[in-house]
């Protein structure tokens, strides 16, 4: 199992409903000038990679050779997990269908696969056909002909990955394979690490909402992440979670999404019929030490719903969720009212 003890972690989530807002989950920007909050020092850049704005705080002295090397680590990953970059390792395997890959894309792969498993098909990696029909990233987004969505979904489904030491083959050369919803957290796990491995233990690496809070604040407090209010302005919160050494990731309807002809489109696709997933939900929003299962599990319990959810991240050690439906109502799993009081 790709996560750590239930009881480990229990005492380090704190949920407040206060107004206090430090980080919001899609605003990327900090507010108040370094080292103006709670008086604590630091050093913050925000740059658009992963498709999105990303934001990396480090607390203390900072060091801006550091953050400039998490943002290159940034690219360098675009360059093996994008769908969309033609330069990248993976666009290279959905086009020859088979490949020795890198250590790094292999290690994905087996995760997402891992994930796929264990939700049942909910987090489905093979979606990328179509994905990329509705063109949710571009300028002009679009509403797909059912043909269409049918041609691409014929190629799609998890069990047409085959991993045989590090050769991956698409046993149907028409699947597409999609990471956007586990990479970033990925990502901020290695960024993680060498922050740590360059001796800096306490910072906020925020990807475009999939945030990974490394140690907690200087004086010993934890940070505040504030967990967006599905649709409103980015300050506006509808919770906030006080945690240190934890990732807080969202799946939310709201990230990517348009209207066509007085119909709502969101990017998280149902495996069965590649269209925008209705399962009740606003946003799901996954805490757990490791951001990769946060983001993995995010999206899964998006496409469970409510209860197929909760009882997937219940039965998970040191995982945590807040569901939100689409009355606004939020929904804890297990543990969540402990750690309230
Ligand atoms: P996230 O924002 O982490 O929930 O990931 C959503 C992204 O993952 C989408 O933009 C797609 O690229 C991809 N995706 C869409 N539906 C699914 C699904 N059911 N399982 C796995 N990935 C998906
Ligand atoms: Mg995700």
């Amino acid at each position: 199992m790709p996560v750590a003890t239930k009881n480990t972690y229990k005492n380090l989530l704190k949920f407040t409903f206060s107004a206090m807002l430090i980080i919001c989950l899609t605003a990327c920007s900090f507010s108040g000038p370094p080292g103006a909050k709670n008086g604590a020092k630091k050093l913050s850049k925000t740059d658009f990679v992963l498709d999105t704005t990303a934001t990396i705080t480090l607390y203390g002295e900072g060091d801006g050779e550091l953050i400039d090397r998490c943002f290159e680590l940034c690219r360098e990953y675009e360059l093996v997990f994008s769908r969309t970059d033609e330069r990248s390792e993976l666009y290279a395997l959905n086009r020859d269908g088979s490949a020795a890959v890198s250590d790094e894309l292999l290690e994905l792969i087996t995760l997402a696969r891992d994930y796929a498993e264990l939700s049942g098909g909910a987090f489905d990696f093979t979606l990328g056909g179509a994905s990329a029909l509705y063109g949710f990233s571009s300028d002009s987004p679009r509403a797909p002909s059912d043909a269409e969505l049918s041609e691409a979904m014929s190629h799609a489904g998890w069990e047409k990955v085959r991993i045989e030491g590090n050769i991956v083959t698409l046993t149907d050369p028409g699947a597409v394979l999609d990471l956007g919803a586990i990479a970033k957290g990925y990502i901020a796990d290695r960024i993680a690490e060498l922050l740590l491995e360059n001796g800096q233990g306490s910072a906020i690496i925020n990807l475009g909402g999939n945030v990974l809070c490394l140690g907690s604040k200087p004086d010993g407090s934890d940070f505040v992440v504030g967990l967006q209010y599905p649709f409103g302005d980015a300050e506006r919160t509808i919770a906030n979670v006080s945690v240190s050494d934890m990732s807080v990731v969202t799946s939310g309807v709201y990230q990517r999404c348009f209207e066509r002809d007085g119909v709502f489109y969101h990017h998280i696709l149902d495996p069965d019929t590649g269209r925008p997933r209705d399962s009740g939900l606003l946003a799901v929003s996954v805490v757990s030490p490791r951001s990769a299962d946060c983001d993995a599990l995010s999206t899964a319990c998006f496409v469970l719903g409510l209860d197929r959810g909760l009882e997937l991240v219940d039965s998970l050690e040191g995982v945590y969720a807040v569901f939100v439906t689409e009355d606004y109502e939020l929904h804890y799993s297990e543990g969540f009212e402990e750690a309230l009081f």
